[in-house]
């Protein structure tokens, strides 16, 4: 079969929920990945941030098959051998007392909001059912309707009403709002991303997640990042509240906690937090379970060994310096911003160019990248990314935007 007849089956038997570029991958290794004609291309989209440590990263996939061959599931019913050894590795990792095991991002999302109404309820004395969760403008947190409540995004909510009460939403990166918002006694979160990813990688100010923090604090309001996009070396920093020397109260991680293999996401608190939640108020059967454990390990211990942190913060500096350049050449791209690796070039949509059309034509030169809202191209490689690499594609970006010019 060609690239042509895989495309056909997604579009005739699967759902109509997304709008795939016109590449059908059928392998990956690192930084590259083939399609069915075998042709070669470089990953820039990392799967919204999940490969960070590369496609089918060799350690990882060992420990999966190892794993795999032994047991993968035996549900929260009973105990396993695994979990207390990863509950034990992630909580010392991150530095905090306890670790909530889920599976995709979105519940992560979820589990926070839920374990903060409780938190409001048992330990700050909200009164029941007034629980409020304040939320930035422009938030991505996944598509459950739990979270599609909070979102601004007419993608995200048009049609799926009616939403779940008790939220507030506030600007993005304005302290003042947060102010006044936090004033209500009856709050018990800020859920936040350090990085707004899905938005277009907005960047707040210097200093505002301290601030908010401090915030937060003052009012005995819970600090929730979702670090399932920024966290894990993305940004240049383990996490990218650490830029600004935040501990958040409760930390979502997701994505590439299982460098991409299989859904594994992760909530961590401490005690104070955590242990609102009592046996049998929440979970999931595939949370926690030992397959995803060991591979949320080593994915873990690869981001440490192979410096991916450093290695972030290092060529994203180069990569936006040169995409800088690149602006002063062509006249369409009309920003340049993000941190570490995970970086977005808008596109001014003109009768001869859009963001569409260029990820389109980055394609055919070997780069995947894809637009998000109309004209914003997020570039986000796997972390394993060589400075060669790197200016390999740069030069290919380069000299798709001259196509347009
Ligand atoms: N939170 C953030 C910040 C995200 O970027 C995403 C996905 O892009 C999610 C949550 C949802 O993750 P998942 O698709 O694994 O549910």
């Amino acid at each position: 079969m060609k690239s042509q007849d895989y495309m056909a089956l997604e579009d005739k038997y699967g759902a109509h929920n997304y709008h795939p570029l016109g590449v059908v991958i059928a392998r990956g290794e690192g930084v590259w990945v083939w399609d069915v004609e075998e042709t070669k291309y470089m990953d820039f989209l990392s799967a919204y941030s999940a490969v960070n440590q590369g496609h089918c990263h060799r350690e990882i996939v060992d420990v999966m098959v190892e794993q795999a061959k032994v047991l993968t599931l035996t549900s929260r019913a009973f105990y396993n051998n695994v979990l207390g050894e990863y509950e034990k590795f992630i909580t010392e990792f991150f530095g905090y007392d306890k670790v909530l095991p889920m599976n995709t991002g979105v519940e992560g999302g979820e589990t926070a909001i839920k374990l903060a109404r409780k938190w409001g309820y048992t330990k700050k004395g909200i009164p029941e059912n007034k629980a409020k969760i304040v939320f930035a403008e422009g938030n991505f947190h996944g598509r459950t309707l739990a979270i599609i409540s909070a979102s601004t995004d007419p993608d995200c909510t048009v049609g799926f009403g009616p939403f779940m009460p008790g939220y507030e939403i506030i600007p993005f990166n304005d302290l003042t709002a947060l102010e006044k918002a936090l004033e209500d006694p009856n709050v018990a979160a800020f859920m936040v991303e350090p990085i707004q990813g899905e938005a277009g990688v907005y960047v707040p100010d210097e200093g505002y997640l301290k601030k908010a923090a401090e915030l937060c604090k003052a009012k005995n309001v819970l600090l929730i990042c979702d670090e399932v996009q920024t966290g894990l070396a993305r940004t240049g920093k383990m996490l990218c509240a650490d830029h600004d020397g935040v501990r958040p109260d409760v930390l979502i991680l997701g994505k590439a906690l299982s460098g991409g293999t299989m859904p594994v996401s992760a909530i961590l608190a401490d005690d104070e937090v955590m242990l609102c939640i009592k046996p049998g108020e929440h979970g999931s059967t595939f949370g926690g379970n030992p397959l995803a454990c060991k591979v949320a390990m080593k994915a873990l211990e690869i981001l440490k060994k192979e410096n991916l942190a450093e290695k972030a913060e290092k060529l994203g500096e180069k990569f936006r310096a040169e995409m800088l350049k690149l602006k002063e050449q062509f006249s369409f791209v009309s920003h340049v911003r993000g941190k570490g690796l995970l970086n977005a070039v808008v596109i001014e949509s003109r009768d001869n160019v859009n963001a569409w059309d260029v990820c389109v034509a980055l394609k055919e030169n070997g780069v995947l990248a894809k637009p998000t809202h109309d004209d914003i191209i997020r570039f986000a490689p796997p972390l394993v990314i060589t400075e060669d690499q790197l200016m390999w594609a740069v030069e290919r970006i380069a000299k798709t935007l001259a196509q347009f010019n």
